[in-house]
């Protein structure tokens, strides 16, 4: 990315949902099943291969026949070579359906690789599965003619002109501006509706600085979607909570329903689209959110909360199993629920297209049980304690509150590293500031061993991003 924010170019998507005829839906449906196809098919190979060596190594001592090139140009070569006969029909389907299975193949592949030789931190990668009809439909076009046509039609390569169930406005006005360009488009199915998400290039869409010089700290709970330094409480987003009755017994009628059976497939149905409407809800409160907060505010604190950490922990491990699984478990469905990673994400990229800055604070940085008006750090402060009391200053404030007034103080008491970081944030990266060594040692006590001290920041470069979903 450029340090020159002017010029700057971002990846953004454009999502939209369509209302397709039925021929179409049955095209859309097909090209998904080609891209499927396809990538069954590679791992298939792949796997033949890798079969056939173990098999060399044991019986020779040696690789003798030479393996498949795991790559897309390799995978998608051998597919020529062979698709006349594995699939005789594939010229009923635009080329770029098979591409994409290929594509998304490789990337699992290279996930797979990158994860076992360390290369790639996190939780660690399986081996490619086996694509199931009806999960996760998608298939990808970047070549050919994949066009917005108006406000409401589309055009995508052999499916042809696609009515749109949305306004595709806001993407259609940067195309004719000139500062928007395609590069792909990807159709998905969700439940029982069809979405097509268009990735952009699009220009200047990078604001250095919004003018804004204030500090807000925001405090993403599992009871308050988030805690605003301001004093604001933003309410929770549970349509879930609402919608769970409803779903739990659409869940009941789907087990009692006879697997293979017409009726069933229909209560899969009703179930998939409660779940679609939930998601799309809670989708639209962390856009409304995020936007506000970095038009509003020249820099965002957030806690760098293990969001994975506090699901696993519900159950405990083996030596110690937790009690309350059950209990634990709603509760931490209900931080799933929040979303607060895509609340993260969401405020990583907005951050830098208008202008703020995104401060990321220690993981072990105390700030629920400190106390924001003196400083003291307490003990434990246990979950249902709704309510921060300082026992040295008599302070009584909302526990959330009290956690996003110390993510101001925090950054303000790093002024310092905070000047580094908006250096750091014009070329488009987040940072995260870490305590200084005694508050490290302090907490050393309660968090997994100390990481080198001092400031560090994060070279988050995101490319394909952001997506907005
Ligand atoms: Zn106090």
């Amino acid at each position: 990315m450029s340090t020159d924010a002017q010029g700057a170019r971002l990846h953004q998507a454009f999502r939209f949902a369509l209302d397709p005829a039925r021929t179409q839906r049955r095209a859309l449906a097909a090209h998904c099943g080609a891209a499927r196809f396809a990538f069954n098919w590679g791992l298939e190979q792949v796997q033949a291969s890798l079969a056939l060596r173990e098999f060399e190594l044991c019986m020779f001592g040696e690789v003798r026949s030479e393996s498949l090139g795991w790559s897309l140009p390799e995978l998608r070569r051998e597919w020529n070579r062979s698709k006349e006969l594995v699939a005789p029909w594939w010229g009923e389907h635009s080329k770029e359906a098979y591409s994409s299975g290929l594509a998304a193949l490789a990337a699992a592949l290279r996930g797979w690789r990158a994860s076992r030789s360390g290369e790639r931190a996190g939780a660690a990668v399986g081996f490619p599965r086996f694509r199931k009809r009806g999960r996760r439909d998608s298939c990808r076009f970047t070549t050919g003619p994949v066009r917005v046509d108006d406000p409401r039609h589309i055009t995508l390569p052999r499916i042809g002109r696609l009515r749109t169930a949305e306004a595709t406005v806001a993407l259609q006005r940067r195309l004719t501006a000139g500062t928007a360009r395609i590069l792909a488009a990807t159709i998905a199915r969700d439940a029982d509706r069809w979405f097509v998400a268009f990735t952009c290039e699009v220009d200047g869409a990078v604001v250095a600085d919004n003018g804004r010089r204030d500090t807000v700290g925001v405090d993403l709970g599992v009871h308050t979607l988030a805690a605003l330094s301001t004093g604001e409480l933003v309410p929770s987003v549970r349509p879930l909570r609402r919608e769970e009755r409803r779903t739990r017994r659409l869940q009941r009628t789907v087990g009692r329903r006879r697997k293979g059976s017409a009726r069933r497939r229909r209560a899969v149905g009703h179930l998939a689209r409660a779940h679609r409407r939930v998601a799309s809800v809670r989708r639209h409160h962390l856009h409304v959110l995020t936007t506000r907060l970095a038009q509003s505010h020249g820099r965002i604190v957030v806690e760098d909360l293990n969001v994975r950490g506090m699901i696993r922990s519900a159950r405990g491990t083996l030596s110690q199993p937790r009690r309350r699984v059950r209990a634990r478990a709603g509760q931490n469905r209900a931080v799933l629920e929040c979303g607060f990673a895509e609340l993260r994400r969401l405020l990583d990229y907005k951050c830098r297209w208008y202008g703020s800055t995104l401060v990321v604070a220690d993981r072990w940085f105390p700030s629920s049980r400190r106390c924001s008006g003196c400083g003291t750090v307490r003990g434990d402060l246990p979950r249902r304690e709704r309510v921060f009391r300082c026992g040295r200053c008599s302070l009584e404030l909302d526990r959330d509150l009290n956690a996003a007034r110390n993510l101001v103080r925090w950054a303000e008491a790093h002024d310092v590293a905070a000047s580094a970081v908006e250096t750091q944030n014009a070329r488009g990266e987040a940072a995260a500031i870490r305590p200084p060594a005694g508050e490290r040692l302090e907490e050393a006590r309660t968090g997994p061993g100390p990481e080198p001290e001092g400031i560090t920041t994060r070279g988050r470069h995101r490319s394909g991003l952001p997506n907005v979903r």
